[in-house]
């Protein structure tokens, strides 16, 4: 099949046709133009750059989806790709930044709905409007938080983390590694028991009172059968309005204020949490050709999605996660 994806994650260097993959230029010698062109379609991406730059700012927002909305509906109109993958950040950049039901955050589902249009238009400019079928799906969702957990400050208090003169970490026997919403505790050597000790006793302290912000403390073990990391020595999650960073300087605990927010320092709202977390849910919606239209799902993974749009372009892809929707299909 012709192919396509715009943003998408994880797809660097992927057999894709026209790839312009998200990918990020997170080495001080590297720099954004060469890693995106160079692990995706560089012709295809020149072509667009050249036709829709203007429209870009870096990497700010909404003008970033501006510039994938143009090149979206360009490569519909002139590629006619039988796949399109277009990943837009817009909400989740404006609910980081100002939360999740801010007035920016609903201007940028606005925007949405008026990116989702011009696609719609330009499948329509393509002719190939009544042979598609169309997929609005996220990733997560977010949570309103307001204070920062600072494991890793506790931690060179007590010397499981060194810092060399310029405060940098320079050896480590614990650290705590974030994923905002939940964070790992890895130990750096199997065999440490002391260090583990002092990690066990530190958590169980700080699980007592909820203004700590751990909301829960799992095993390595146990994060491996939820599909976490399994060779971290804990998981932990935090409580609602808390998340983790892995700065090592300043108080534990610290409040975010609009300008940390602004400035980018901190976020108001963030991801990451446990899948198990109340009201925590993202949505997803389909419609056009193979799908039956008034069905609600009630509960569904994301491993379902793979399976589902597998079947809708007549593949399968054998013993794998998730099952294929098949009450919304009519194919
Ligand atoms: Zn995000």
């Amino acid at each position: 099949m012709k192919t396509a994806a715009l943003l998408w994650p994880v797809t660097a260097k992927a057999a894709i046709d026209y790839n312009m993959p998200e990918i990020f230029a997170n080495r001080p010698w590297h720099h954004q133009i060469p890693i995106s062109l160079f692990n995706g379609s560089p012709r295809y991406q020149l072509e667009m750059n050249s036709k829709f730059g203007h429209i870009r700012n870096g990497l700010s927002q909404p003008a970033l989806d501006d510039f994938v909305l143009a090149s979206t509906e360009e490569t519909i109109k002139t590629k006619k790709p039988e796949l399109m993958l277009i990943h837009f950040v817009d909400l989740d950049s404006q609910r980081h930044m100002h939360g999740f039901s801010s007035k920016e955050a609903q201007d940028a589902l606005h925007r949405h709905d008026h990116r989702l249009g011009k696609i719609l238009e330009a499948t329509k400019e393509a002719g190939i409007y009544e042979n598609t079928t169309f997929v609005l799906l996220g990733d997560h969702s977010a949570l309103d938080e307001s204070k920062v957990v600072k494991l890793n400050v506790l931690f060179k208090e007590r010397g499981l983390i060194k810092v060399n003169g310029a405060g940098k970490v320079n050896d480590w026997k614990a650290y705590c590694k974030s994923c905002d919403g939940s964070a790992y505790v890895y130990v750096s050597d199997e065999n440490d028991i002391e260090t583990k000790n002092t990690v066990t006793e530190l958590l169980a302290q700080l699980l007592q009172e909820r203004s700590n912000g751990i909301e829960k403390v799992i095993t390595g073990q146990e994060a491996n059968t939820m599909g976490a990391d399994g060779s971290a020595f804990r998981m932990l999650e935090a409580a609602r309005g808390f998340y983790f960073s892995e700065a090592i300087d300043g108080e534990y605990i610290e409040e975010v204020s609009e300008q940390d927010a602004i400035s980018k320092r901190y976020t108001l709202a963030c991801h990451g949490y446990s899948p198990e977390k109340d009201g925590y849910h993202t949505v997803f919606f389909a419609a056009g050709k193979g799908i039956r239209t008034g069905i609600s799902v009630r509960s569904m993974h994301l491993v379902d999605e793979g399976p589902t749009f597998a079947r809708l372009l007549g593949l399968d892809l054998g013993d794998t996660d998730g099952r294929v929707l098949e009450g919304i299909l009519d194919i």
